[in-house]
């Protein structure tokens, strides 16, 4: 690991400008065009400039918002423990318990609303002792700036840029999604789902131990996406190394990732491959899954081809 603490340094300049926002307007042309500015306005995509190096104070918990963005932990492997959050429960967060210690790793942050939920649910454990963010896309880093009034955000290097900027906005091609998608998207990107940028406080390569596992990379869908795998009972967290989901949430096989999300869709392909060679027992992906059952191996060749 390689600890970032000039991180605070290296930011202090641009902290000045904190606060002032950066907006993006994706392509609402005919939102816009039918009279519909306000509506386009809306939509737009701003984001601070710069995380915040300060931790926040901490997450203020009120039950009946909990219960409505995420769903009671589920057991999905030996101590991995899976929140599904979300207005339809898409969005995977988990708890992976410290081998010999107490506490766990977040793996993924999910939507922004779901801080609360995975606080509450850590303390079970006895807290959180880092969060890992599979890549630094909106929906995956969602609730990490309120999670680091508790622990340090941790992801790769390559993911850094993402987290701590516009995760993800800078390479997606928008426009390739259907309207629907788009407007759906657009909106969900920036009220719901992402919590804004988050300072990376270290980083994490293949080969390095979290929790009893080892990290992977599964570069592709995103820069410096990784997973983690516990070779002694085959289980992995993969974040967006593929789908279970399509644009509008509904459930399907294990997929690349749309075009329009993805850095580099033929690396996402090897990165599924690469996968499918572990021989993986449980997959626990970033949306739906988990993907389970005698044919794991075969699902994967499958969406790798
Ligand atoms: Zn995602």
């Amino acid at each position: 690991m390689q600890q970032r603490q000039d991180a605070g340094a290296r930011l202090r300049p641009s902290v000045e400008s904190h606060g002032k926002r950066r907006s993006t307007v994706l392509a609402f042309d005919g939102v816009r065009g039918s009279g519909g500015w306000q509506f386009g306005e809306a939509l737009a995509m701003s984001f601070p400039s710069a995380p915040s190096v300060a931790r926040p104070a901490g997450v203020r918990s009120r039950p009946r918002l909990r219960r409505l963005s995420s769903a009671a932990p589920e057991r999905v492997a030996d101590g991995v423990w899976l929140l599904r959050g979300g207005l339809v429960r898409t969005m995977n967060v988990y708890l992976v318990e410290e081998p010999g210690g107490s506490g766990v790793t977040v793996y993924d942050a999910g939507e922004k609303g779901m801080a609360a939920a995975i606080v509450v649910a850590a303390r079970g454990f006895g807290g959180i002792t880092r969060v890992v963010l599979g890549h630094g896309d909106t929906d995956h880093r969602g609730a990490a700036p309120a999670l680091r009034a508790y622990a340090d955000v941790l992801c790769h290097p390559d993911a850094v840029a993402q987290a701590e900027g516009s995760g993800g906005r800078d390479y997606w091609r928008m426009n390739d999604l259907p309207l629907d998608v788009r407007l759906l998207h657009g909106f969900s990107h920036r009220f719901v789902w992402d919590g804004g940028p988050v300072h990376i406080d270290d980083t994490v390569e293949e080969g390095d131990a979290i929790a009893g596992f080892e990290v992977i990379d599964l570069p592709g869908h995103a820069p410096g996406l990784i997973g983690l795998w516990r070779a002694r009972d085959r289980v992995a967290l993969v974040s967006d190394c593929f789908y279970m989901t399509d644009m509008h949430g509904r459930r399907q096989p294990p997929a690349v990732p749309l075009d329009a999300y993805n850095l580099d869709t033929a690396q996402a392909k090897r990165s599924i491959g690469k996968l499918a060679s572990l021989e993986p027992a449980i997959v626990l992906p970033g949306h739906r899954g988990p993907l389970t059952g005698p044919d794991v191996v075969a699902q994967l060749e499958a969406a790798a081809a």
